[in-house]
């Protein structure tokens, strides 16, 4: 679907509107002028176009917009972040940060701790207990 002249100027409305905080400002007649070009384009790819190129804050006018070679016209990857997990026998009982965190951080004033876990699975437990009765238990089976 082609887009109309009402949508267009919607779409420069946002497309102003979405410019980020210190970067050039746009005006609506020149992003009207770049949606000219790429009027007989789909709409929803012209959305997407107008949103990637009003967040580019190097872009100094709209007229990538028009420009169906220009970067704006290219739908990037998203990059997606994972945490990463932090058990409780690697995170640092003073100081709360993972290991890797707290054995690489600078010390200041009368904080001297070293890397303590939080946790420490504690010896000879019930668990270790049930285990080795377990182990004894297969090692008789097998034995049979
Ligand atoms: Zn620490």
């Amino acid at each position: 679907m082609p887009v109309t002249k009402p949508q267009a100027e919607m779409l420069a409305t946002l497309a102003v509107a979405a410019r980020p905080h210190g970067a050039r400002h746009w005006d609506a007649p020149g992003v009207m002028a770049a949606l000219a070009n790429i009027r007989h384009l789909d709409l929803a790819e012209v959305m997407m176009a107008v949103g990637r190129a009003a967040r580019d804050r190097t872009l100094e006018t709209p007229a990538a917009i028009g420009n169906t070679a220009a970067p704006c016209w290219i739908e990037r990857p998203v990059e997606r972040w994972t945490p990463t997990k932090t058990t409780r026998s690697d995170r640092c009982g003073e100081c709360n940060k993972p290991r890797d965190v707290c054995e690489r951080t600078a010390r200041w004033g009368d904080d001297t701790h070293e890397f303590r876990p939080d946790y420490i699975q504690p010896a000879g437990s019930a668990v270790d207990e049930l285990r080795d009765i377990k182990h004894a238990a297969m090692a008789a089976k097998e034995e049979s």
